[in-house]
């Protein structure tokens, strides 16, 4: 009887995987001969060609895939050779943004060969790379779309020939394409490992099982523009090639230039962070307050304490919550020095890419956002605060195509967002200090995650209340620590977050903060708000903290051998641990949120009164 389940569990699972891919490969656009105008050598002069090393770009495929792009009015192509190695396509399918994602997509391509116009090139400020690897094309591929106008820009090219799938180099394509490479080997290991669990309990239909399992690489690749290479050892010899994959994969030391200079990043990064560490982290701690920050009550106690559960940084930190009105806030609270060190690396520098690969997959909740608006307002300006890189605005814009849209941040990210024309202007600075000079210019203010970030945030209110015009909208989302399931998940909810959350407000200490300053909160939004991550970022929180990265700068311990083998034994745990959280994620998780009309996050839309500061 398990023996029947597990088998339909699995077979389900690998044809609703195979399906899934196969949606992704068929939706991949094809030069087609017709595109290219006969001999005309002066459209191919405009658009710049980055080739990896070992792949040849012919002239006519350069010809045609310019002419695509004028056609389509795309500035930039990547170019996915029809005959990509089995493993390096089957890896494309699987970790390429799908055709239907809004926002800006991750950007990731096969790393072969691109096109691109100079003045895209010239904003990204990236020089001809000349030689390159494919890792390090497939990184600078994801960089320069930042800056291009379309980011649905693979095309799959017939006459291109792939450079060789080299499987020693596997290891660094997946970190260029932003996996964390333990986390994916043991995710490719379950559907085999079931497999054999299956042979155990009932062998003819462990057969049935293993031919479905050795036809999938047909079902994703059958009747699509992709040709791979090496598809029927993959698919016919399954058994036997995947792990001869794994082992590659895995063994793989081989090193990209982009990972020999992150490397070379952090060991450089080692001496601020030891000579700051040698004198402790104590001293980053402000004196504990007496009174809630909110209402000034003295009935204080500790929610929880907790370390830096993402980076690892050392230190201690604590949150107590206000038992006269319900506010939640770090106590004592970091230094602005503190906070430097906190936030170093976290958004930029080391954690750069990694926040990237995060911002580009919650475009649901950007568009969720945006459409708040939609019942009461056309926006003409909008400005977002705490807008960072501006994901926010660059899928804001797919629901308000005519709305100009601008960014506030401290961090030089804002002025990168500027040229990836992400936005109209970039206002850097703190919003309280800049409020002055950018009164009445927009009609809607946003705040999406950022007030529990601010030291004050009675003085990010009051700057809003001060810049909106009578009749204006301030949106603003943040987490909920009246959340159900908050309490439950201790320091592992993701949203306690610390150090970098200094205050959690409930939503009624929230509109009453607004209504205090003529915004009258006219509309809310909790369930419709939640996040279904609760479960996954626990889980996973809970599995890096017991195979910490050791190649961080700040870590006190080294990465040995022995350190490594770990992490990989508790991610082969940690995988399906956080496969089950996911599934309760959108079971259990979304079930409470529905039922008690509340979520992990609200938002609040309040409409500044026609009597100024009233
Ligand atoms: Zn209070």
């Amino acid at each position: 009887m398990i023996g029947i389940v597990l088998a339909v569990l699995l077979i389900a699972g690998l044809l609703a995987n195979g399906l899934r891919l196969r949606g992704r490969a068929a939706a991949l656009p094809t030069l087609s001969g017709e595109e290219s105008p006969a001999g005309d050598a002066s459209d191919a002069a405009e658009m710049c060609a980055v080739t990896a090393d070992g792949v040849n770009l012919d002239d006519v495929t350069r010809r045609t895939a310019t002419a695509y792009a004028h056609r389509e009015g795309d500035d930039l192509v990547d170019l996915i050779p029809q005959d990509l190695p089995v493993t390096a396509a089957r890896d494309l399918m699987r970790h390429m943004s799908p055709p239907d994602a809004d926002g800006p997509g991750n950007g990731l391509g096969a790393g072969s060969a691109l096109l691109v116009v100079p003045a895209v090139l010239d904003r990204a400020e990236i020089p001809d790379p000349g030689g390159i690897t494919t890792p390090d094309l497939i990184g600078l591929a994801r960089r320069i779309k930042h800056y291009a106008r379309d980011r649905e820009s693979l095309v799959v090219a017939p006459a291109l020939h792939a450079a060789s799938g080299d499987l020693t180099r596997r290891r660094s394509r997946l970190r260029a394409s932003g996996t964390i490479v333990a986390v994916d080997l043991v995710l490719s290991l379950i559907p085999y490992a079931l497999l054999v669990v299956e042979a155990f309990l009932s062998w003819p239909v462990a057969l049935a099982c293993l031919a479905v399992f050795c036809l999938q690489p047909y079902l994703i690749f059958t009747g699509t523009s992709l040709r791979p290479r090496g598809l029927h050892v993959a698919a016919l010899l399954r058994p036997l090639y995947e792990p001869y994959v794994w082992v590659r994969t895995a063994a793989g030391q081989w090193k990209s230039a982009t990972d020999q200079e992150n490397a070379a990043a952090r060991l450089e990064a080692r001496e601020y962070y030891d000579a700051e560490l040698a004198k402790g982290v104590e001293r980053f701690l402000e004196p504990r307050r007496e009174t809630c920050p909110w209402c000034e009550s003295g009935d204080l106690s500790v929610l929880l304490r907790s370390g830096d559960l993402v980076y690892r940084k050392p230190g201690m930190f604590t949150l107590e919550r206000c038992g006269g009105c319900g506010h939640t806030f770090q106590n004592p609270r970091l230094t602005p020095e503190g906070l430097n060190f906190y936030y170093r690396d976290f958004y930029d520098g080391i954690g750069a890419a990694s926040a990237e690969v995060i911002f580009t997959t919650s475009s649901h909740d950007y568009l969720a956002r945006a459409r708040m608006l939609e019942p009461v307002a056309t926006p003409k300006r909008w400005l977002d605060v705490g807008s960072g890189h501006a994901h926010f605005c660059a899928a804001a814009r797919e629901v308000w195509p005519d709305t100009v849209f601008d960014g506030l941040d401290q961090g030089a990210e804002i002025e990168e967002a500027a040229r990836r024309g992400w936005i109209a202007h970039a206002h850097r600075g703190g919003f309280p200090d800049l409020a002055g000079e950018i009164q009445g210019i927009y009609d809607v203010v946003s705040m999406h995650h950022y007030l529990e970030h601010t030291r004050d945030p009675f003085l990010d209110l009051d700057a809003a209340a001060k810049v909106l015009p009578p009749g204006g909208h301030l949106l603003i989302e943040l987490p909920d620590p009246e959340w159900r399931l908050g309490r439950r998940f201790g320091k592992y909810w993701m949203p306690w977050f610390q150090p970098q959350h200094q205050h959690m407000m409930p939503i009624g200490n929230l509109k009453k903060a607004l209504a205090d300053r003529g915004l009258t909160p006219i509309a809310e939004e909790r369930a419709p708000a939640h996040q279904h991550n609760d479960f996954v970022t626990a889980t996973y929180l809970w599995f890096a903290g017991h195979a910490p990265d050791h190649t961080m700068p700040w870590s006190a311990k080294r990465r040995t051998p022995p350190r490594r083998v770990w992490r990989g034994m508790v991610w082969t745990v940690g995988v399906p641990a956080l496969m089950t959280a996911y599934l309760l994620d959108r079971t259990a998780g979304g079930m409470v949120a529905r039922r008690s009309g509340t979520g992990n996050a609200y938002r609040v839309l309040a409409r500044k009164d026609d009597v100024a500061d009233g």
